[in-house]
């Protein structure tokens, strides 16, 4: 099968004909139908993650079931699904008490190892070395994906308008409603609306959010969120965007500041965006090591509150995600701007990384 290959660090996105995966127990095989370009799987192609190489990026798919392996009962050949990038094991001390989000099988075997839950990957070159699985992998015709991370998706929604759920969307989702607990009439700020800023001022509005104000440096990323509910816009590269968004809020500031770029001076605007009482929702995720500033005297005299959120809890909010997406409450195809062939792929990590990509980017690799 075709998949887009990184070598090593700083080398291009390569093409290559792998091995044909099979899945292990509990395991699926996906015909891969679309993959978002999402910035961490840049993050690890220019070197600032550190993961296993040569290794097959990409963790926001959707597709067609191609196989099952032993004991899957939850889909079937031919089913079309969805995959997030946090596969849960299922079964870690996170994972049974609904903390999915911080799954450390996940995150030993797979975000530090590049392999699936018995420590092998499923992918190999024809000359039998083994080639590391960022997530599933999903910039290849075929991934395997644990059955824990891979939902029906109904019939009514193509697989292209859902790819973005299982990143960007599912992002939004944890942090809107697992970790913000937004609620109607609330105001909210989001700092830089890049992919997942974009689905953020999407959800923010189908939670009822009053104002939704957001924060970018690029005009056009600004107007996009416009078209996707925003009602405020900051252009943080002409005036000061904390000013500007307490100028928006009679002074008072927001409810909930969403941090979605991961730098010590968006988290600082974040903080001082926030109301007494408000939230700090981060988001993004700085390089290992880069610290950020805040006011102390704010936690307690203001009831500031920093929260960390990463990714979603895939068992519960992916079928709600889906249930919104087909009610019409949320339209992840809205985030979509660009495609790219598979063997385009390096191209639109190229194009994600001078940020010319508004919303999200999908590479295209089969039917579905
Ligand atoms: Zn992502
Ligand atoms: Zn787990």
């Amino acid at each position: 099968m075709r998949a887009a290959v990184l070598e090593a660090p700083n080398r291009p996105l390569q093409i290559e004909d792998l091995a044909e995966p099979s899945p292990g127990p509990g395991e699926v095989l996906v015909a891969t139908t679309a993959c978002g370009v999402c910035h961490t799987d840049l993050h690890v192609m220019k070197g600032e993650v550190i993961f296993p190489t040569p290794a097959v990026l990409g963790h926001e798919v959707s597709g067609v079931v191609a196989a099952v392996g032993n004991g899957v009962e939850t889909v079937r050949v031919g089913d079309r699904v969805v995959a997030s990038f946090i596969m849960p094991c299922g079964w870690c001390r996170h994972c049974v008490r609904g903390a999915e989000d911080l799954c450390e099988t996940f995150f030993s075997f797979n975000r530090l190892r590049g392999t699936l839950y018995d420590g092998q990957t499923r992918l190999r070159r024809a000359d039998g070395s083994t080639v590391a699985m960022y997530s599933m992998g999903g910039l290849a015709e075929r991934c395997v994906v644990p059955a824990t991370d891979v939902f029906r998706v109904p019939d009514a929604l193509t697989l292209r308008d859902v790819t973005t759920l299982g990143c960007s969307m599912l992002t939004a989702y944890g942090a809107v409603h697992n970790v913000a607990a937004l609620r109607p009439g609330d105001d909210v700020a989001v700092v830089a609306v890049g992919g997942v800023g974009s689905a953020l001022v999407q959800m923010a509005v189908a939670y009822g959010a009053a104002r939704v104000i957001a924060v970018d440096v690029s005009r056009e990323k600004l107007k996009a969120a416009e078209a996707l509910g925003a009602t405020h816009t900051v252009d943080a590269s002409a005036v000061d965007p904390v000013d500007a968004v307490r100028a928006a809020t009679e002074g008072r500031g927001v409810a909930v500041a969403f941090e979605a770029l991961g730098s010590a001076a968006t988290f600082a605007a974040a903080c001082g965006m926030a109301d007494d009482g408000g939230a700090v929702v981060v988001i993004g995720i700085a390089p290992a090591g880069v610290t950020g500033a805040v006011d102390l005297s704010r936690l307690p005299r203001r009831k500031l509150r920093i929260l960390g959120s990463y990714g979603g809890r895939p068992r519960a909010d992916m079928p709600a995600l889906l249930r919104l997406v087909e009610r019409g409450v949320l339209r992840p195809q809205a985030l979509v701007t660009r495609h790219f062939d598979l063997a385009d792929a390096d191209a639109a990590y190229q194009a994600l990384a001078r940020g010319e990509i508004v919303g999200r980017a999908l590479v295209d690799v089969g039917p579905g």
